[in-house]
């Protein structure tokens, strides 16, 4: 086994007894090459980028050699997908390896992803595709520079070795990192199949390592439940504020700790439109932006369903319950709200607040205006016409003045609906005695320049294929820092080519 100098493992999770996970090998990958590493997330479990340059830390990621203190394990949960019970699931192609320990005390569970088949593989090959590891490992790490929680990503390794999904593809092990990869499926499992026993350790076991203040409640079980539909509940009010859509927001996708987790078919919203559906097997359209918070509240009520003979134990009925659950839409509604006045640069509540919010998204959805750059543009308004030389002490050091054709109103094909829009808006902030360079540099930490559209993964997914990972490498660098003007990258924040809007994401990964 490979000792790494900094790397230690106490695998709480491998300590449970029987039935919560099946041990496993990953299966060899052959000649594996370092695609990308995330030197953020490495610094979090202590061990510094030059450890990934051994081709023996490459190895053991590609699961050619074990990792010392490792116990590799496949976790078993069911879940519900596209709103259908589908019972047994399970980690098919995510293999735990265990609990890294990090400085200060923290901890971080590691896990390769398509690492090979473990026995809930169900048929399918335990692979993953280059594509779409590149995909989740920028995104878990484009996510958390936005200040959104999410699941990390530490590496990834590539090889030649040919998978089959619509064409042939390479394989590619991704290493992400999160403190815990329960989902509302792994209770879902033990509720619905009848394992009483197990769903009592699980629940305290989740309750002792990442909700320990929760125990002292009067009723634990309905504790959790409400923090959990909260967490979860403001989890997608930053996505709706980023523009963010999951794609696949099936019960076992839906963190227990309110995370983002399982990167499949996601996207951002380039031009806006609420019925957006990002991922191409989805034909309803049930996971489109739009429906994403009612979704996330249905969720939380088979997270509900799953806890309630624990609820019910600790002297809880379906309506304590019930109630719990009703705090989800109250906590998304303050949360978006919040989060909305922050892009729009409002820094007072206001009656009317919900409504300019409402006849903004109306404008962008009629306009079919890029969601990313509207905000972000808008952040200059009124700051243009003063003298030039005064902004880059206005906008704070480095950052460049807007220029002529990046200002908010071209992106408008009537800029006649900006010019009406924008008197309101105007007019709102003149009510609570804004002040234009202030609010600007605010707007600027509310408002991404750079996030990870599909045509900018599609890009670095074709450099890596051909062995180039500098492109990934750049995305990563520059999405961890979205808020800040890099004027040296600034075609990275460009509106998509054509081409992007041919580009197809799917389940299939
Ligand atoms: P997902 O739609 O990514 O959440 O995956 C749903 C279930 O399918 C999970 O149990 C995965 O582990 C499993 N799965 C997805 N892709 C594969 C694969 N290539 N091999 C084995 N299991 C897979
Ligand atoms: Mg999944
Ligand atoms: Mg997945």
């Amino acid at each position: 086994a490979l000792r790494v100098p900094g790397l230690a493992f106490d695998n709480r999770f491998a300590r449970l007894p029987d039935g919560f996970f099946v041990r496993v090998r990953p299966a060899p990958l052959p000649e594996p090459w370092l695609v990308a590493v995330s030197d953020e997330a490495a610094a979090s479990i202590g061990l510094p980028a030059a450890a990934f340059q051994d081709p023996a830390m490459v190895d053991a990621l590609a699961g050619n050699r074990p990792l010392a203190g490792a116990e590799p394990l496949a976790a078993v949960y069911a879940g519900h997908q596209f709103g259908v019970w589908a019972g047994r699931l399970g980690d098919g192609r995510a293999i735990l390896l265990g609990e890294a320990l990090g400085p200060g005390g923290a901890r971080w569970e590691l896990q390769l992803k398509g690492a090979g088949r473990t026995p809930f593989s169900r048929g399918a090959d335990g692979r993953a595709v280059l594509r779409s590891s590149i995909r989740e490992f920028l995104c878990s790490e484009a996510m958390h520079g936005l200040g959104i929680p999410t699941t990390r990503a530490l590496a990834i390794v590539a090889s030649d070795e040919p998978v089959f999904r619509e064409t042939v593809e390479t394989a590619a092990v991704l290493t992400r990192m999160s403190p815990s990869f329960l989902r509302f499926g792994s209770f879902e499992y033990f509720r619905h199949f009848g394992q009483p026993e197990r769903l009592r350790l699980l629940g305290e076991t989740l309750l002792e390592q990442h909700y320990p203040a929760l125990r002292d409640a009067a009723n634990p079980w309905l504790a959790l439940l409400r923090e959990v539909a909260e967490r979860t509940a403001r989890l997608v009010a930053a996505w709706q504020a980023v523009g963010f859509c999951h794609g696949v927001m099936n019960t076992d996708n839906m963190s227990m700790l309110g995370l983002t987790i399982d990167y499949g078919p996601f996207g951002f919203l380039d031009r806006f439109d609420p019925n957006h559906v990002c991922n191409h097997s989805d034909d309803l359209g049930r996971y489109s932006y739009a429906m994403q918070p009612k979704i996330a509240e249905w969720n939380c009520w088979c997270l509900g369903d799953a806890l309630m003979p624990l609820i019910g134990e600790a002297g809880g009925s379906v309506d304590d319950a019930k109630g719990a659950l009703a705090a989800f839409g109250p906590a998304f509604e303050a949360e978006y709200a919040r989060l909305m006045r922050a892009k729009l640069g409002l820094a007072t509540e206001r009656p009317g607040d919900d409504a300019l919010v409402r006849a903004t998204l109306d404008l962008l959805h009629a306009q079919r205006i890029d969601f990313t750059q509207f905000f972000r543009r808008l952040g200059s308004v009124g700051i243009e016409a003063q003298d030039l030389r005064e902004l880059p002490q206005a906008r704070g050091a480095g950052a460049p003045a807007p220029r002529p054709g990046s200002r908010c109103r071209d992106l408008f094909v009537e800029p006649a609906l900006f010019d009406a829009w924008a008197a309101r808006w105007r007019a709102r902030l003149r009510d609570e005695g804004s002040d234009d360079p202030e609010r600007s540099r605010r707007m600027d930490r509310a408002n991404p320049k750079y996030v990870l559209r599909n045509h900018l993964a599609e890009l670095a997914i074709r450099q890596a294929r051909e062995r180039d990972p500098a492109m990934v490498r750049r995305l990563l660098q520059v999405l961890r820092r979205p808020f800040d003007e890099q004027p040296e990258h600034e075609e990275l924040a460009a509106l998509p080519p054509d081409w992007a809007a041919r580009l197809e994401v799917s389940c299939s990964s």
